[in-house]
């Protein structure tokens, strides 16, 4: 899973290019709602694809958060 080309597919433009001049995309964590963006590090970044198709991002240590509230 790539998850910067998923960021950058849903998520909405940030305002700038990165280093391979492709937009760069911004996603919210679903669990503590800071800004995700794909030319950040997303070494600790999660992707869930919920049974309705829905894409999240979340941070590692905000899976369980959004485990318990999000994802049926
Ligand atoms: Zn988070």
């Amino acid at each position: 899973m790539n998850i910067a080309a998923r960021i950058r597919a849903v998520g909405a433009w940030a305002g700038g290019v990165d280093n391979r001049k492709r937009k760069v995309g911004k996603v919210k964590c679903e669990g503590c709602g800071k800004e995700i963006r794909s030319d950040g590090d997303l070494s600790g970044v999660e992707y869930v694809k919920t049974k309705r198709g829905t894409e999240l991002f979340m941070h590692h240590d905000c899976v369980g958060e959004v485990w318990k509230y999000k994802i049926m």
